[in-house]
């Protein structure tokens, strides 16, 4: 916006403890004087002819801020639609899920200096929701690759690690099996490799993966994973737990060719709702990934300083899923004032 100098960023609070975790970035947002303005964008699902649909104003806000940051979404359960999340997904095309898994100093856990970087398919493989009952008893699940597909989001991991300067990057297959499924996806990444010279890429199969981030995670420390949608949803975690022990720290970003959108992996923390009690470093770390990919570097860096200095701190400043006494608010004026 011309006349204030803001970018206007559509903000879906989400469910739970939604609104408590996105008070506190509205605040520290405008503590720390960054240049956003916020659009509230209400996607309460519509069903429409049995399809789960986002409502038009909430599409209308998010093509036009192309930048979304979102909170948890319940998923009602067992009422045969689609969860609001993959209607998210397909609705604007986010083909790449980027998780990053970054040790916190000053909160131990049990691996020092984490800093693992993955980006999954988020479109298709075993998500493509193909199944049916063959004959009783005996059911067929369809994995689906594509040339496309794998090709747009590796094509971003090659981006992207040259954008963060990580000098590699890995691809993860279980191709020896899925040998078509998976050798497209491999095969692809040999192609593109050929126009990204100054990245390494190298192939690796799941199963060696999860037995060297285990063993050594500073092995991936300077490389950017890339995989298939299930692998990538398993692999994700696992970094998340090798990195904080706890999802309440883990930020996402959900890539697409003209809209993203931003959000923290866990849910809505039903137990915990209403309670000033949720931890809302997720959503700000994703809110810092977010501030990143629009360029606004200097303002990420030093929120992000001010959240990881909290956290430092020591427990009284860290909310109870940390082992801290600190509640949502009193956490968010902690970082205000390390601004
Ligand atoms: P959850 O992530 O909501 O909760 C798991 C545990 O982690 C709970 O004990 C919760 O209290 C704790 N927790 C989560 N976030 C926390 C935070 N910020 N601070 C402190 N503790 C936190 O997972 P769930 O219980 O399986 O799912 C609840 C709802 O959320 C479901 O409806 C599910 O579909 C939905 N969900 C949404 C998303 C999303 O929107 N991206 C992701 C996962 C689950």
């Amino acid at each position: 916006d011309p006349s204030t100098g803001k970018y206007t960023v559509s903000f879906i609070e989400g469910d739970g403890v939604g609104p408590e975790i996105s008070k506190a970035v509205k605040d520290i947002f405008a503590a720390a004087k960054a240049p956003i303005q916020w659009e509230s964008c209400d996607v309460s699902p519509l069903f429409i002819n049995g399809l789960t649909t986002i409502p038009q104003p909430a599409q209308d806000s998010i093509n036009k801020n192309l930048i979304a940051l979102k909170g948890p979404l319940a998923t009602p359960i067992g009422k045969g639609h689609r969860s609001l999340n993959l209607t998210l997904r397909k609705t604007f095309g986010l083909f790449a899920n980027v998780r990053p898994a970054k040790s916190v100093q000053g909160y131990k856990t049990a691996y020092d200096n984490v800093d693992l970087v993955l980006i999954r398919e988020n479109t298709e493989g075993e998500y493509s929701g193909i199944e049916h009952v063959v004959s009783p008893g005996v059911v067929q699940s369809i994995k689906l690759i594509t040339q496309d597909a794998s090709e747009r989001v590796i094509r971003y991991a090659f981006e992207y690690a040259r954008a963060v300067e990580r000098p590699k990057v890995v691809v993860v297959h279980k191709s020896t099996i899925q040998r078509l499924a998976d050798g497209l996806f491999v095969s692809v990444a040999e192609q593109l490799s050929k126009e990204y010279p100054d990245i390494e890429m190298q192939t690796e199969l799941i199963d060696n993966t999860v037995l060297h981030t285990v063993r050594d995670p500073k092995k991936y420390s300077d490389v950017v994973v890339v995989c298939p949608n299930l692998y990538g949803d398993i692999l994700s975690d696992m970094n998340s737990g090798l990195s904080a022990g706890s999802l309440g720290l883990t930020p996402s970003a959900n890539i697409g060719h003209k809209v993203s959108i931003f959000e923290a992996v866990h849910g809505s923390a039903p137990d915990i709702a209403g309670q000033n009690k949720a931890n809302p470093t997720a959503l700000l770390l994703s809110s810092v990934m977010m501030l990143n990919h629009m360029g606004l570097t200097e303002i990420a860096d030093k929120i992000e300083q001010a959240v990881f200095s909290t956290i430092a701190a020591g427990p009284e400043s860290r909310t109870g899923d940390l082992g801290g006494s600190a509640s949502t608010s009193s956490f968010a004026e902690a970082v205000i004032s390390r601004l």
